[in-house]
C-alpha cells in the first residue's frame, strides 16, 4: 500500500478502515456517484437542482454587506439567451476577479422561478475544463472525498496499466463494453457522461457474469441427478395446435416457449418464471406448454389466484383445445357435490387431461392420475408454501410460474438463482396503447363528461380510488365516498359497483361479476381491483390523486383497460407539487412500456428508497442493481449458462482470467469459513 506515492503508515491505516488493503482494492474501491459540473441550460433543470451553467458576465458584480461580515455577491450573466442572475454568498473578494464580458461557469443551486442561481463555485474561460465528473466516494474517519480522489488518481497513474482484462474477446464484442482498465479510469475519472456510462455498463456486466458464474457452478454440482419425467411429445402436432391458435404467436411468445419446450423435455425438474408485461399473451403460452404435457401423456394444471379468473381461463383453454380432443375441466371451490365428485375421480384416473382451478386444486383431496406440468398464474400472489404443495402432488412436475409485474416482487427468485426466466417483451401487433391524459382535480367535471360518452357507446369504466398512507381504513372511507358521490352524479343511467379490500372474497367475487357481465358500468375501487381478470368491455380508468401511486402501480392499474380492440383511455387525475411527481404523471402519459416504466420509477424514487435491497436479502454489488440493471442481469445469466456448459470454459486460454479470479474467491470464501 505504502508503495503508493502520498500514502504512509498513517494513510494506508485509515484506507484499512474502509476495507481497503492492497493497491487493487483500492483501484477497485468505486464511486457511488459524480458530482457533475457540466453546464446546463437552465430552463431544463428543475428547481432547486445543482447544476451548473455556462455564460458571459453581464455586469458588474456588486457586493452587499448584511451582520457584519456576512456579504452576498451578485451579477447578471446571460446563458443561451436568458439573462439570470448569480449569487456569491461570502466571497466578496471574487469582485475582483470577474468581470463583465467573461465567459464564465457557475456551479450552485438553482432557483427556476427568480432564475436565479446561489453559486458555490465558478470557473473562468481558459482555467482549464478538466473533470467536469468528479467522482464522490463512501468515506469515513479522516479521510475526505478529496483524499480519495488524490490516491485513486495516484494509484492509477503507477499501477493502472497493470490492469487486466477478465473477460473474452467475443463477450467484449458482443455487448461492446470497454476493455477492463479504460472502464477502470473511466469510471474513477470520466472525461464525459457518455465514457461513465460506458464504464458503469461494463462493470455492471461484469458483476453479474461473475455473480451468474458462481450460481451456475453451485448448480451443476445439485444438478447431478435428474428428477423430473422427461415430457416426450410430438412437435409435429404440437405445430398443429399452434396453427389453430386464433392468431399467430409473437416473437416474444415463440422464444419464451422455446424456452420451455427445452426445460420439459429434459430430465431436469423446470422452475422457470415466465415474466410479461399486461396483454403479452402469457394465456396462450400456457396454452401451448399444457398442450406439449397431454401430448406427452401427462396431465397439466393451471392454478390462479380467483375464481373470475380460472373461470376465463378454463373457457379459453376449453375453446383452443376442443378440436384436438382435450379434456379439460374447472375446479375451484364453488364446484360442488356430485360435480366435484366426478372431477375428482377423473383427475385420479387421468380422464381429465387438464385442469384449470384456484387453490382448491391444492387440497388433499384433489389427486392426480399423472401430473406433468403445474402452472401459475400471477405468481406472487401464491405462497411459497402452496406451490410447494401443488408441485408435490405428482412426481415432481415441471413447474412455470406467470407473472405481470415486471420486477422488484419476483425478482428475489432470480437472485437466488433456483429459477430460470423467460421474458415476453413484446405486446401482439396492432394493440392499441392505452390513451393516457394527466389532469388537474379542478378538472373532474369534464373528466366524467368524457367517460360518460363511453358508457353511452356500452362501455365500462373503472374508477380508482385514492390512495391514503398506510391506512387500508381511510382508503375503504374513500371508496365508499366516492362511490357515493358517483351514485349520484350518473343515477339512474347507469350503475356504480363498489370494490374495495374490507370485502369478503366471496363479496369481491360477485361485484368483480356483476363487472364482468356488465351489470354494473361503473366499478369503484380500491388498488384491490383484481389483478388479471379480463374485461375487454371495460375501456376508461379514472385514477383520483395519482401522484400517490407508484410507477408499478400506475401500470398495473393501467392494465386493466385496452384489453379489446377498442381504444381505451385513462384519466390521472394529480396535482403533485414535487418536480418527481410532476415527471411520474408524465412518463405515465408517453409510455406504456412495464419495463421501461420500472426502471423509471427506481430512477425517479432513487435507489435508496426502493424497497430495501439491503432488508430483502439480495445479493448487493458495487455498482450493479439487480432491479434496474434487470436486463444486464438476465443477459449475464444466460451468458454465464452457456459458459459454463462450454467445452470452452474449461480448457480455453481466453477464460483463464476469469477461471482464475472463480478459483480464488473460491478460495478466499474457504478461509473465511475456517
Ligand atoms: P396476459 O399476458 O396479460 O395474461 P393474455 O394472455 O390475457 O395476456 O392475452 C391478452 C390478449 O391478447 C388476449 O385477448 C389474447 O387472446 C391476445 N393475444 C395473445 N397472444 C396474441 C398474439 N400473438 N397475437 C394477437 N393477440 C394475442
Ligand atoms: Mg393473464
Amino acid at each position: 500500500m505504502t508503495a503508493i506515492q502520498g500514502i504512509g503508515e498513517e494513510t494506508a491505516s485509515r484506507l484499512a478502515e474502509l476495507n481497503i488493503h492492497t493497491v487493487g482494492d483500492l483501484l477497485f474501491y468505486f464511486p457511488f456517484r459524480h458530482e457533475d459540473y457540466r453546464s446546463r441550460h437552465p430552463e431544463e433543470a428543475g428547481h432547486g437542482e445543482k447544476i451548473t451553467l455556462e455564460g458571459t458576465v453581464q455586469s458588474e458584480p456588486q457586493v452587499a454587506y448584511y451582520s457584519g461580515r456576512k456579504s452576498r455577491l451578485s451579477f447578471k450573466m446571460l446563458v443561451e439567451g436568458k439573462l439570470v442572475s448569480v449569487v456569491f454568498f461570502n466571497q466578496p473578494y471574487l469582485k475582483n476577479r470577474i468581470r463583465p464580458a467573461q465567459r464564465i461557469a457557475v456551479s450552485g443551486k438553482w432557483n427556476r422561478y427568480r432564475m436565479q442561481i446561489v453559486a458555490s463555485q465558478y470557473r473562468l474561460e481558459g482555467t482549464g475544463q478538466e473533470n467536469l465528473l468528479q467522482p464522490v466516494y463512501s468515506v469515513k474517519g479522516d479521510l475526505t472525498v478529496k483524499d480519495l480522489r488524490r490516491l485513486i488518481f495516484h494509484a492509477l497513474k503507477q499501477y493502472g496499466h497493470l490492469v487486466e482484462e477478465i473477460l473474452p474477446e467475443p463477450l467484449l464484442k458482443k455487448y461492446r463494453l470497454l476493455p477492463r482498465k479504460n472502464a477502470l479510469y473511466a469510471l474513477h475519472f470520466p472525461k464525459d457522461g457518455e465514457l461513465l456510462r460506458q464504464a458503469k455498463r461494463r462493470f455492471i456486466y461484469e458483476e453479474f457474469l461473475l455473480f451468474q458464474l458462481k450460481i451456475q457452478l453451485l448448480r451443476r454440482t445439485a444438478r447431478e441427478v435428474p428428477e423430473a419425467k422427461a415430457i416426450e411429445f410430438d412437435p409435429e402436432k404440437l405445430k398443429l395446435f399452434i396453427e389453430s391458435l386464433p392468431f399467430p404467436l409473437t416473437a416474444a411468445q415463440k422464444r419464451a416457449l422455446g424456452e420451455i419446450l427445452r426445460d420439459i423435455r429434459s430430465p431436469y425438474r423446470m422452475n422457470r418464471l415466465l415474466q410479461g408485461d399486461v396483454g403479452s399473451g402469457k394465456t396462450a403460452v400456457a396454452a401451448v406448454c399444457l398442450y406439449a404435457a397431454v401430448l406427452g401423456g401427462y396431465q397439466g394444471a393451471l392454478m390462479v389466484p380467483t375464481e373470475i379468473l380460472a373461470e376465463q381461463h378454463a373457457e379459453v383453454l376449453e375453446r383452443y383445445f376442443r378440436p384436438f380432443g382435450v379434456k379439460t375441466a374447472l375446479l375451484t371451490s364453488s364446484v360442488k357435490g356430485k360435480a366435484r365428485e366426478r372431477i375428482l375421480t377423473d383427475l385420479a384416473e387421468g380422464n381429465i387431461d387438464v385442469v384449470v382451478g384456484t387453490h382448491a386444486l391444492i387440497q388433499d383431496e384433489v389427486n392426480f392420475f399423472r401430473l406433468g406440468l403445474v402452472i401459475t398464474d400471477e405468481q406472487h400472489r401464491f405462497g411459497v408454501e402452496q406451490r410447494k404443495i401443488l408441485r408435490e402432488k405428482g412426481e415432481n412436475p415441471h413447474a412455470l410460474f406467470m407473472t405481470a409485474t415486471p420486477i422488484p416482487r419476483t425478482l428475489a427468485i432470480t437472485a437466488f438463482g433456483d429459477m430460470d426466466v423467460s421474458v415476453l417483451d413484446e405486446l401482439p401487433a396492432g394493440r392499441k396503447p392505452v390513451k393516457t391524459y394527466w389532469v388537474k382535480p379542478q378538472m373532474l367535471p369534464r373528466v366524467l363528461a368524457f367517460m360518460e360518452k363511453e358508457l353511452e357507446q356500452g362501455r365500462q369504466a373503472y374508477v380508482i380510488c385514492p390512495l391514503i398512507e398506510e391506512s387500508d381504513k381511510l382508503d375503504v372511507q374513500n371508496a365508499i365516498d366516492v362511490h357515493a358521490s358517483l351514485s349520484r352524479h350518473f343515477h339512474p343511467r347507469y350503475r356504480v359497483g363498489l370494490m374495495h379490500g374490507r370485502l369478503s372474497p366471496d363479496e369481491k367475487e360477485k361485484v368483480m361479476r356483476a363487472f364482468a357481465r356488465n351489470e354494473i358500468q361503473v366499478l369503484v375501487s380500491t388498488t384491490v381491483v383484481e389483478v388479471g381478470v379480463n374485461v375487454p368491455n371495460a375501456t376508461f380508468m379514472l385514477i383520483y390523486d395519482a401522484e400517490r401511486f407508484g410507477l408499478a402501480q400506475l401500470h398495473q392499474l393501467r392494465g386493466r383497460v385496452g384489453r379489446g380492440g377498442d381504444q381505451a383511455y385513462c384519466v390521472l387525475l394529480a396535482d403533485p407539487k414535487s418536480e418527481t411527481g410532476k415527471e411520474r404523471m408524465k412518463i405515465m402519459t408517453e409510455t406504456t412500456d412495464g419495463f421501461l416504466l420500472s426502471e423509471k420509477d427506481l430512477e425517479l424514487r432513487g435507489p435508496g428508497d426502493f424497497f430495501g435491497t439491503k432488508q430483502s436479502g439480495l445479493p448487493e454489488f458495487k455498482l450493479a442493481d439487480m432491479v434496474r440493471d434487470y436486463r444486464a442481469l438476465e443477459a449475464a445469466r444466460k451468458d454465464a449458462k452457456e459458459m459454463v456448459e462450454s467445452e470452452r470454459f474449461w480448457t480455453g486460454e481466453e477464460y483463464g482470467p476469469l477461471r482464475k479470479l472463480l478459483e480464488r474467491e473460491e478460495a478466499l470464501k474457504g478461509e473465511k469459513l475456517d
